[in-house]
């Protein structure tokens, strides 16, 4: 079986003791050579200056390829290419563009007045700039706000013919879930790379929680098994051994490149890509 490359996703903390973690997180995980890291922007526009802050310190002391999460929430167009324009000039070359939820107590996403009134626009723009790779999200079990499928597939196909290289998917359980997308997103003309999206589950209550709200289904084998495990203890080795199957069945259908939302906790994703024989690297830094 071929080795996948990965990425990682992470969280901008919002305490010393957050900043330690995600250290602890970017030091356990960047042997492994990730082709990128990215850095998640709080929902609602919350973690502007903390989201910046990360990704520039990341960027500046791992060597590691950052890519910037920016979203349209509550910001005109001209601070977000402003935030955009500040990656730049800190050496950021990559975003993943995207239009964002809500802020807390609204039901809906609603443009600002002078802001960008979609993922669209804002791929637009950033694309205009030519100065980032751009990637966008993707949801094999269809966003919660689309009509059907067909519609959200035809919504991600603007998003790429707006410049964006990859799409990366929210997280899923089934292998056949993401083939099934892939092959409808091929179908619908899309060629850019669907990155699949793998989240370790590292907290099954919080877990059951995100996958209600997001649309993504869990399979009752897995609320079984978990069911088991907590009344075990052994719910990390049990998250390990699922995550693994899953982007082992992945690969063996081709996929090439796994994104893992790490949760800013590095353990299962390293357990999870150690069984994938994606192993340590010696970094040239620390030879030379
Ligand atoms: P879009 O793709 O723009 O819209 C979602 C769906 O709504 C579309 O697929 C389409 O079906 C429909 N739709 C939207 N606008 C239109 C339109 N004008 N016409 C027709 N249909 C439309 N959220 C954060 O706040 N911060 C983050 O850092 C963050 N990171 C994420 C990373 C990934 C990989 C993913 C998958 C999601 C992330 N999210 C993040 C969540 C994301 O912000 C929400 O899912 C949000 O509701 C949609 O953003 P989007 O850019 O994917 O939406």
């Amino acid at each position: 079986m071929a080795t996948p490359s990965v990425s990682f996703e992470f969280f901008p903390p919002k305490s010393l003791e957050g900043s330690f973690r995600l250290w602890d997180c970017v030091n356990t995980l960047a042997p492994l050579d990730p082709t990128f890291v990215s850095v998640t922007y709080g929902a609602g526009g919350t973690t502007r200056q903390l989201t910046h802050e990360a990704v520039s310190t990341i960027h500046r002391t791992s060597g590691l390829n950052v890519a910037a999460h920016l979203t349209c929430v509550d910001a005109t167009r001209a601070e977000t290419l402003e935030i955009a324009q500040n990656y730049a000039e800190a050496g950021v070359r990559e975003i993943v563009a995207l239009r964002g939820d809500a802020p807390k107590g609204q039901a809906k996403f609603t443009a600002h007045a002078d802001g960008f009134a979609s993922s669209v626009e804002l791929i637009e723009a950033l694309a205009e700039t030519g100065q980032f790779t751009i990637r966008v999200g993707a949801y094999p079990e269809k966003h919660p706000e689309a009509a059907d499928q067909a519609a959200d597939i035809a919504f991600l196909k603007r998003k790429i013919d707006a410049g964006a290289r990859s799409a990366i998917t929210q997280f899923f359980f089934e292998a056949d879930t993401f083939f099934r997308f892939r092959d409808a997103c091929a179908k619908a003309g899309i060629t850019a790379p669907i990155i699949p999206g793998i989240l370790p589950i590292e907290n099954w209550n919080g877990t059951q929680k995100f996958a209600a709200q997001c649309g993504t289904h869990i399979p009752q084998v897995i609320r079984d098994a978990f069911a088991n495990a907590t009344r075990d203890g052994t719910t990390d080795l049990l998250a390990t051994a699922l995550a693994t199957e899953l982007c082992d069945d992945l690969v063996r259908g081709g996929v090439e490149h796994l994104h893992f939302y790490t949760l800013n906790r590095p353990e299962l994703t390293r357990d999870v890509c150690h069984a994938l024989g994606v192993t340590p690297k010696a970094r040239l830094q620390n030879v030379a």
